[in-house]
């Protein structure tokens, strides 16, 4: 028996996948605290064989932190290769790094943007671009050393965001409260980069990286779990300034999107994070009759990702969109109510109905719901 949960976190998204005999976890939710029982009551899982992180924004994020924290039993994190760019500057001194970023949002004329995300939005896209043949490779092993030295001086729990220092240095910094909020947000996505590498090389678990904007290749991930908009990669990533490294980290866009398919194409699920799904290689092959997690959280400024989806026959009257997310007015936007897919939320607007675990098994002919789901009555 095979079996989807979303799992009803406040806000995010927490995937739980049980396939295989294996069991994967995609995203936490915002909850660092509170994810790890919810995470035992509604599974039932002491241990999971892979946990992905789509990407560093807190709604994914925090979760996982608290999982690798309170010690699960975990066999493989799966993360964003393009972290490994600056994680060893980040490890060997963070301070310095968020000084970095803090030249950076002073010396740049800011627009439009408000936020760190936004940033990225404007900086022009060759980050994705393949390691150019004269750059020299770096093994990823560097950045294991640079966390294993920082043990032996005791730092690594280090949380550099509480420093009042550097609130202090930041408003001497930083005139404008953009800027300053922006920093702000630079500096807690630095810190969750650095502590979810350095929990997850603690926690003894295998490390695996996913280079966002490769084309995967055949046999990339395991048979049960492909990535779709990534490559797994064994070198540190092309070297961004420090400011570029965090906006994208976090940016919803560059989310890993990962695909579960099964032998005989049934019962498949796509995991479409945040995703635009603007850079999809194999959306095809996802098949009919998918669970597939709605991009993100069913927001309209992600109409493009529901047009590939529909455009790819992946959305049709068999898939099952599922919608993990907390209270927000502007969500879900008409892409993800239109939609001619099966659909069902964690929690539905305008918040008549009670927030739900999401619970489908299969048993290797589809997707069957629970009997007690309630299907999507958003308005
Ligand atoms: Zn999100
Ligand atoms: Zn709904």
């Amino acid at each position: 028996m095979e079996k989807f949960i979303s799992i009803s976190v406040n806000q995010g998204d927490a995937f739980y996948l049980e396939r295989e005999e294996r069991k994967i976890l995609v995203d936490g939710g915002k909850s660092r605290n509170g994810f790890p029982q919810q995470f035992l009551r509604t599974t039932n899982s002491e241990s999971i064989d892979i946990l992905v992180c789509t990407h560093a924004d807190a709604d994914h994020i925090n979760g996982l932190l608290g999982l690798l924290d309170q010690g699960f039993s975990i066999a493989e994190v799966w993360l964003p290769g393009a972290w490994t760019s600056r994680l060893e500057d980040l490890i060997n001194r963070p301070d310095k790094f968020i000084f970095e970023a803090g030249i950076e949002i002073m010396e740049k004329d800011h627009g439009d943007e408000s936020n760190l995300e936004e940033i990225d939005e404007s900086t022009n896209p060759d980050c994705i671009e393949n390691v150019t043949p004269d750059e020299p490779c770096i093994e990823i092993s560097k950045i294991y050393s640079a966390i294993e030295t920082q043990e032996k001086n005791n730092e690594w729990k280090y949380r550099f965001s509480f420093e009042p220092l550097f609130y202090h240095q930041i408003h001497k910094m930083l005139g404008r409260d953009r800027d300053r909020d922006i920093y702000i947000d630079a500096i807690k996505t630095a810190e969750k980069i650095r502590e979810m590498a350095i929990l997850a090389y603690h926690s003894g678990a295998k490390i695996r990286w996913f280079e966002f904007g490769q084309k995967p290749t055949k046999n990339c991930g395991e048979k049960y779990l492909r990535p779709i908009n990534s490559r797994e990669t064994f070198q540190i990533s092309k070297r961004k300034s420090a400011l570029e490294y965090l906006s994208l980290s976090k940016a919803n866009k560059e989310s890993l999107v990962f695909h579960s398919p099964t032998e005989n194409g049934r019962a498949n699920v796509l995991f479409s994070a945040d995703s635009d799904l603007a850079f999809n290689s194999n959306l095809q092959k996802v098949g009919a009759d998918s669970i597939i997690t709605a991009p993100h959280h069913g927001s309209e400024h992600n109409k493009n990702a529901y047009q590939e989806l529909t455009n790819n026959n992946v959305i049709t009257n068999e898939s099952i969109l599922i919608r993990s997310d907390g209270k927000y007015k502007s969500r879900p936007g008409n892409s993800y109510l239109q939609s001619v897919a099966k659909r069902a939320c964690t929690l539905c607007r305008p918040y008549i109905t009670p927030k739900q675990n999401v619970i489908f098994e299969s048993n290797g002919k589809g997707w069957l719901a629970s009997k007690d789901l309630n299907w999507c009555k958003c308005k």
